[in-house]
């Protein structure tokens, strides 16, 4: 059983791929009822959730003609057809409990420019605050190779960190970190609480969620998106979706990998600026200096 980080709690954002949201092209409905049951008992408990969800690409592959595709033109053509499907099964599945949902798509740039940061955030606030569940994807139809998350762990966490909130949960096809790939290393074992993250478990993270096939975040990435969210004073945990009730299953000891938030959580700008993808600009000092 782990330590759940909920009972001090306020705002969770929480994150799943696209394998989990799709299957076959097709939107995985039973499960997304159980999540959305889940994401609803836990607002009735007090607390706001914040939905970052895969599955556009996923969910359009098929209508341009190509399922493995991985050219970008073709992904972002795929993208824009299936995030509409995307929002019309998540809607669905929230609708019996009378939960409005909305959509914000955003960029690698809203997340790292300080005015769009404000912005976004404020747009965020507003549906939190009129009961809205926020579900958020990246704009893959605008966003290029160059400017573009490319995997929504990171981007969750980005999101994390803009919202200030408390836990980060990474709904995986893995229950958690392991000190090497369980299906290839039957000896490897389970690390339920890490308080710090070392180049030791990035190596750990190589490979381990690797054939998830219709993702593109493995554990590397999970880890790279504890780690803003760690530096920014938000707790991830990284546990098993592909089960009926994956958020209340958290409350219940499912196993999950626990990495805490930094003890001092570091000052939102300089969190803010530590968390950068893109580095802008350069500073030369010369002898003189
Ligand atoms: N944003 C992409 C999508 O919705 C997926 C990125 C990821 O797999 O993390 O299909």
């Amino acid at each position: 059983m782990i330590e759940t980080p909920f009972a001090s709690a306020k705002r969770i954002v929480v994150k799943t791929g696209s394998a989990l949201v799709a299957e076959h092209g097709q939107p995985r409905h039973a499960w997304l009822e159980k999540l959305a049951f889940d994401i609803v008992s836990l607002r009735s408990r007090g607390f706001q959730i914040i939905l970052v969800s895969s599955g556009a690409v996923a969910l359009g592959r098929k209508s341009v003609g190509n399922s493995v595709s991985n050219r970008l033109d073709q992904k972002q053509a795929a993208a824009a057809i299936g995030q509409l499907r995307l929002m019309s099964a998540i809607g669905q599945a929230f609708e019996p409990h009378d939960v409005t949902i909305g959509q914000a798509l955003l960029t690698l740039g809203d997340t790292e420019n300080r005015r769009r940061w404000l912005n976004a955030r404020a747009t965020l606030e507003t549906l939190l605050e009129s009961g809205v569940v926020p579900v958020i994807n990246e704009n893959d139809t605008v966003a290029t190779d160059e400017i573009r998350y490319g995997d929504n762990d990171r981007l969750a966490a980005r999101v994390a960190q803009m919202m200030g909130a408390d836990v980060l949960v990474l709904l995986s096809d893995i229950d958690g970190l392991y000190t090497a790939d369980p299906r290839t290393h039957p000896e490897a074992t389970h690390i339920p609480r890490l308080d710090q993250l070392t180049a030791e478990h990035d190596a750990m993270a190589t490979g381990a969620n690797a054939d998830a096939g219709v993702g593109s975040g493995g554990m590397a990435t999970k880890l790279a998106a504890a780690r803003i969210a760690h530096a920014a004073g938000c707790s991830t945990l990284i546990t098993l979706g592909n089960r009926d009730h994956p958020l209340l299953a958290i409350g219940d000891g499912a196993r999950a990998t626990l990495i805490s938030a930094a003890t001092t959580p570091a000052n939102a700008r300089a969190a803010w600026l530590a968390g950068h993808l893109t580095p802008e600009g350069s500073i030369e000092l010369d002898e003189g200096a």
